[in-house]
């Protein structure tokens, strides 16, 4: 089946199957908050990340406060998350980037705010403004590859790819309507092709490829 035919298979049946899907990470409406947690979630769920925000927010309610934090407060917050030195480094440089500017509409804009790549710049684009995005986490990765959308590894290719088969009006939904497939169904172990409403047209229905 070519690619075109599979994608709007898939759009149809993911909306059918999820049409509520949204942003699985908290941030009580706050823009900049999505950004922090959106950095934190780099490989880790979002609900580890949905674990450890609550306190953060509650001890560093605002950007300018989180801005001024010590590094070693943030991390003893953050611990039970992965790569938290990092990320705790990482939240503190970004809350002082957007403590003093107003948050970026555009994906070049948000790529400047510390600890913001491609995949962040591309969550806070669709959940916050609205625009056509593609966000690639390791679900919309998975399944990509998986059902044959693409066939490179790299999520700026596989963004590229994906951008031309989903029309700009579908991309936000098809990526939180693809993570919470990934979650429920074709999980990165032992995907449960045999429930799949998708097999139809997945080339690697039943392999169980990585
Ligand atoms: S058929 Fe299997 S591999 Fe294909 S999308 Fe469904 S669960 Fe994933």
């Amino acid at each position: 089946m070519k690619r075109e035919h599979t994608a709007e298979f898939v759009i149809a049946m993911l909306e059918k199957l999820y049409p509520e899907a949204k942003c699985a990470l908290h941030y009580d409406g706050i823009p900049e908050r999505l950004v922090v947690s959106t950095i934190l979630s780099a490989q880790t769920t979002d609900s580890a990340v949905n674990r450890v925000t609550p306190a953060l927010w509650k001890k560093y309610p605002t950007m300018s406060l989180l801005a001024l934090a010590e590094r070693s407060d943030v991390e003893v917050l953050l611990k039970t998350i992965g790569l938290f030195r990092n990320k705790a480094d990482f939240i503190i440089r970004a809350a002082r980037f957007m403590a003093d500017n107003t948050l970026p509409d555009t994906i070049s804009g948000l790529v400047e705010i510390p600890g913001v790549g491609r995949k962040t710049a591309n969550v806070v684009t669709g959940e916050i403004f609205g625009k056509p995005s593609i966000t690639v986490d390791t679900h919309v990765k998975r399944l990509s590859m998986r059902l044959g959308l693409s066939v490179n590894t790299s999520p700026r290719k596989i963004e590229q790819d994906l951008k031309k088969l989903i029309p700009p009006e579908d991309q936000i939904m098809f990526c939180h309507r693809l993570i919470t497939h990934g979650r429920n169904v074709c999980r990165a172990r032992k995907p449960l092709c045999g429930v799949c409403s998708l097999a139809a047209v997945c080339p690697s229905t039943k392999k169980g490829n990585p």
